[in-house]
């Protein structure tokens, strides 16, 4: 049995959307099915206008107030896209870098101090894949806190040849950056995430998995990486084999939470509103059970094999 939670996450993923070319969805949270008493406007504004294309979504830069998800783990962004920061015993981890050195000035750093860290204790900047509104701010970051930028090889390749859509110039690219590998586990302290390679959205995406306690419990959060779907049916191929890949690992860590870089994809903007007005006993929305997280998975699949189908009929 999925939770009315899981099934409204679950209806929200934009698991169709590339991009620079997005199928249309619709966000199905509303203000009437919120048990909170406090939905921000960020939120009702957006959800159920049919005016406001996906592509404008992604690109919405109205600020979400910077959000403790778990003890450990907390979203700083805008509506379109956004950074996780994971605190560990032994420093910060920062979760990819939104668009523009803007964005660290305005929103990134400033949440960082705001949720009461400092900046100067990020130790890496991870970086999930090669597109601008993931990588935007990371060279600043570093320029400015000495972090160094964690980016796959094939990605880092990928986003140094190719500089219009997702890497135009508006999005500053790295100029530094360390290798990840496929199932490496990057280890700060008392924490270790397992990064996954995941090709397809990007040639060399990956995505993560983040131990969390809420309220001291635990629980592991997957984090796929490279939401939208690729253009090419070669990519979209790689793509559902990532998720295949992707399952085994979170099945073998018992994922039973979800997040995403990008807020309007999966009910984030409402899920962060009713964590900031969350009362003690209040159930944690971004945890869906393991049978939700693989639900969600599938839900994947499902779309990323329509499109296939569609691709191979257009041939
Ligand atoms: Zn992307």
């Amino acid at each position: 049995m999925l939770s009315k939670n899981i099934q409204r996450l679950l209806s929200a993923a934009v698991i169709g959307m590339s991009i620079y070319s997005l199928p249309m969805f619709s966000l199905t949270a509303s203000a009437a099915t919120n048990e909170s008493s406090n939905v921000g406007t960020a939120d009702a504004s957006n959800s159920g206008s049919k005016s406001v294309s996906p592509y404008e979504q992604l690109m919405d830069k109205t600020p979400i107030e910077p959000t403790k998800v778990f003890d450990n783990l907390y979203f700083i962004g805008s509506n379109g896209v956004g950074s996780w920061l994971v605190n560990t015993s032994d420093g910060l981890i920062l979760i990819d870098a939104m668009r523009t050195i803007e964005d660290a000035e305005d929103i990134i750093i400033p949440g960082i101090k705001k949720l009461g860290f400092d900046p100067a204790n990020i130790k890496y900047i991870l970086v999930t894949h090669g597109h601008g509104d993931h990588y935007g701010a990371a060279q600043y970051i570093h320029n400015n806190y000495g972090a160094p930028i964690l980016m796959s090889a094939d990605d880092w390749n990928y986003m140094n040849t190719h500089s219009t859509e997702a890497n135009g110039p508006e999005f500053p690219k790295p100029t530094t950056h360390t290798d990840i590998t496929d199932g490496e586990k990057l280890t700060l302290g008392d924490t270790s995430i397992t990064i996954v390679s995941t090709p397809g959205h990007t040639p060399g995406g990956v995505s993560l998995i983040i131990p969390v306690t809420d309220n001291g419990t635990k629980h592991m959060v997957g984090m796929w990486g490279g939401t939208g779907l690729p253009q090419l049916l070669e990519d979209n191929e790689k793509y559902l084999n990532s998720l295949d890949y992707f399952a085994k690992f979170t099945d073998a860590a018992q994922v039973d939470a979800e997040i995403t870089a990008h807020p309007f994809t999966d009910n984030s903007i409402e899920r962060l509103e009713t964590l900031r007005n969350r009362k003690s006993g209040d159930p944690n929305p971004y945890v869906i059970g393991q049978d939700g997280y693989k639900a969600y998975m599938d839900k994947m699949k499902i779309r990323v094999t329509d499109n296939i189908k569609k691709l191979e009929e257009e041939k």
